[in-house]
């Protein structure tokens, strides 16, 4: 701080100099006041300390020079006279003259100092006022709002530049003038709100809207005493700040916000405290089958409920909490329900009065359903694998345990308590463990699992034979895990190896049997072919006898050889069939192939057994159908075969009755087709296929003869050993056809 000092006694100057640089400040010094006048023009002087009289121009007129010069620049310098003179009105001069204060001479240096202190603080807090006021004013005139002061009678005492602006005037414009005069409207509302100010001795703030040349214009207007030291209020300052802009964009929100609602897919309804409708969306209207919005207007809301106590329940979280959010069951026109999901809140003033309720829905029918399903499946697979009989694990993608049912509990002794959410490979036998490894990598590679088998050991040691079933579990198309199936095939393992026993067993039996059958078709093969001979011999000789070769018989002679005649004939003809049929069934019917007229055949067995059928009055026919071709076979069985079959008909048919051959070429077929029929007793149907078994004989009362039960059988075994085939339709009491085919070819 700059301090000029004015001196011209030598001693006094230097002694005053000495005391202030000391004290820290700039000391300046001159010998006159003129001297100290340039000084004064050329630096920034803070305090001056002017000595009364001075040559060339003295402190009082220096004194004068400094202030004239200050009212310009917009400077303050403390004035401090030092003087000799000391009569009140000398002190008052010098003050009078613009001196802030005065020490007498000689001075004590501590008064001298404590006054250029004092001065200094003065200066200090001059400068702090009027830099606050500098603050102050820019803020007024740099602000966008219009600011404005007014006395108690609203007389305008101060309106910023920009305020001015605002209202479409220059601020000269409504200095002077009262506000009720410049808005008469708007009288009665400041009045108002002035008189709140002196009672209260507080500001107040409102919105209001004023009719400016530019248009409407919303304000927001800040009211604030403007008091005197005392604190009484004398002015009062209003800062409005125009809104406008913000309303227009609350207006724009407000009406996107109520498009937004308008056209929700949620159905959003209103209502007010009393729990009237009051609004209603589409979405709503649609749902609820209402066609307009006149419909709904100023129903109660307990209308769109099912339940009266959902509605209280509602009614009472809203009046307490404020809000409610759950699920319930809507009633929409003609009593329809919807399950819905409702979100409702109690909408408030800004002094939290509740003006409206606002309720929005989510149509949770779907998924409703959908979750019903879901726990529906769920229940029945926990029902299924809960149940099962199977062992059955679920494991997630690391291949840790998720589920254990309790027969797998049982069966490997994992207890689903300790084991859940710990990997599987921990808890089986280790090839049990490796096999459900390799399972599992390869469901994780997307491979197919086939059933496998393998042991598993238990708790105590033993072992059981597993059969496992192994899916993968897919979410959103990856592997997410695995399920198994594990089945105790301890039973099924042991009837497997029952039945294998008893194949094996039956194997041995049957290969027992085969040889013992063999032994017995050698056996009568041996024994009638030893009896075929001796017996040949007898009939040779008793036929003899009987043609008297060896003498006359008498008649009892004659009938007891007859009788011995026909048993052996009886006897050769089964040695014959036992014979036949030990080389059928030994594979060693050998047959003598050769070209035969099979026609002519026919004609000389038919012709042979005319005397036969005769003895039974039958008439016995044949008709040959076409050309017939010479066949290859063997002469001799084919007339075994016929001779056979035309026995059988003669026997098992009633005397006089009708037996006829048929003979005929199956060109399609390449075959020769014979059929020999009769309308004998027939066979009854579930007889027919048994008697071209061995010893088959049809047990049945209308059977008069008996026979060996051999010839059909063989009768079979020549056919097709030919290569034919021999079946026969038949009808009790009507009569049966047996009809045989004998290849044209012989088959190799
Ligand atoms: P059998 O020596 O008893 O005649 P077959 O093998 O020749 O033995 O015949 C078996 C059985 O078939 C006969 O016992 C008889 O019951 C029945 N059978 C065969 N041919 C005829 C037929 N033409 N009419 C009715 N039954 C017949």
């Amino acid at each position: 701080m700059n301090v000029l000092i004015a001196e011209d006694d030598d001693i006094s100057r230097v002694l005053l100099e000495g005391i202030l640089k000391i004290e820290g400040f700039t000391v300046i010094t001159s010998c006159d006041g003129a001297e100290a006048w340039e000084k004064y023009k050329d630096n920034n002087i803070s305090i001056a300390l002017l000595d009364w009289m001075m040559p060339r121009m003295d402190g009082v007129e220096l004194c004068q020079h400094i202030r004239d010069a200050e009212s310009s620049d917009d400077r303050y310098t403390y004035i401090l006279m030092v003087t000799a003179k000391n009569t009140a009105e000398d002190i008052v001069e010098a003050m009078t003259i613009g001196a802030d204060d005065y020490i007498k001479k000689p001075f004590d240096k501590y008064e001298l100092l404590a006054r250029v202190q004092a001065g200094r603080r003065i200066l200090e807090s001059k400068q702090k006022l009027k830099e606050s006021e500098e603050k102050y004013r820019t803020l007024i005139e740099n602000s966008m709002d219009l600011i404005m002061v007014f006395d108690l009678d609203g007389d305008i005492l101060l309106i910023n530049d920009a305020g001015a602006n605002i209202l479409g005037e220059k601020p000269d414009y409504f200095i002077g003038k009262s506000i009720f005069g410049i808005y008469p409207e708007k009288a009665a509302i400041f009045e108002d709100r002035m008189d709140q100010i002196i009672t209260s001795g507080v500001g107040n703030d409102f919105e209001d809207v004023i009719t400016l040349p530019s248009g409407e214009r919303w304000f927001w207007v800040s009211l604030h005493p403007v008091k005197e030291k005392n604190g009484n209020i004398f002015a009062i300052q209003a800062i409005s700040h125009d809104m406008t802009e913000r309303k227009q964009v609350e207006k724009r929100e407000l009406k996107i916000k109520d498009t937004a609602i308008q056209t929700s897919i949620n159905p959003i309804i209103m209502a007010d405290v009393e729990g009237k409708l009051t609004y209603a969306n589409t979405s709503f209207l649609e749902k609820w089958r209402y066609n307009s919005v006149d419909e709904v207007i100023g129903l109660p809301i307990a209308e769109f409920f099912k339940t009266e106590r959902d509605v209280e329940v509602l009614l009472a979280a809203l009046s307490e909490k404020g809000s409610w959010l759950g699920e319930l069951t809507a009633k929409r026109k003609g009593g329809l329900d919807l399950d819905v999901q409702l979100s409702a809140s109690m909408v408030k003033d800004d002094e939290g009065s509740p003006i409206r309720m606002m309720f929005s829905f989510i149509d949770i029918t779907l998924r409703k359903q959908a979750w019903e399903a879901v726990i529906k499946s769920e229940e029945r697979y926990k029902a299924l694998t809960e149940d099962s009989a199977d062992g059955i694990f679920a494991t997630n993608k690391d291949g840790l345990f998720t589920y254990i049912n309790p027969v797998l509990e049982d069966m490997c002794g994992i207890k689903s308590a300790y084991t859940l959410g710990t990997h599987f490979g921990k808890h089986f036998s280790t090839e049990a463990s490796k096999q459900l490894e390799w399972i599992f990598c390869d469901l994780k590679d997307g491979k197919n699992i086939k059933t496998l088998e393998f042991n598993v050991i238990r708790e105590d040691g033993s072992s059981i034979p597993i059969e496992i079933n192994a899916a993968p579990v897919i979410k959103d198309g990856e592997f997410d895990g695995m399920e198994c199936s594990l089945r105790d095939i301890t039973n099924r393992k042991k009837l497997e190896n029952d039945l294998k026993e008893s194949y094996e067993r039956l194997q041995v039996a049957y290969e027992e049997l085969k040889e013992l059958d063999q032994m017995k078709t050698d056996f009568v093969s041996v024994v009638t072919h030893e009896l075929r001979t001796p017996l040949a011999i007898i009939r040779n000789n008793l036929e003899m006898f009987l043609d008297g070769t060896f003498g006359d018989l008498n008649e009892l002679q004659e009938e007891s050889m007859g009788m011995i005649f026909n048993n052996i004939e009886r006897l050769i003809k089964l040695v014959q069939n036992s014979l036949d049929m030990s080389r059928i069934y030994g594979d060693r019917l050998k047959l003598k192939f050769e070209q035969v007229k099979i026609k002519e055949i026919f004609e000389k067995v038919v012709s042979g057994m005319k005397l036969i059928a005769e003895d039974k009055e039958h008439k016995l026919t044949l008709e040959v159908l076409g050309d017939i071709p010479v066949i290859e076979c063997d002469e001799d069985r084919i007339t075994q075969v016929l001779t056979n079959l035309l026995h059988n008909a003669i026997k098992f048919t009633p005397n006089g009755g009708k037996i006829g051959v048929t003979l005929q070429r199956d060109e399609e077929e390449g075959v020769i087709l014979a059929k020999v029929s009769d309308n004998g007793i027939g066979i009854p149907e579930d007889e027919q296929e048994n008697i071209f078994k061995q010893f088959y004989e049809v047990d049945s009362y209308l059977h008069h003869e008996s026979g060996t039960g051999l010839g059909l059988s063989i009768v079979k075994g020549i056919v097709e050993s030919h290569g034919g085939k021999i079946w026969v339709e038949s009808t009790p009491e009507v009569g049966s056809t047996f009809s045989f085919t004998i290849p044209e070819v012989k088959n190799e």
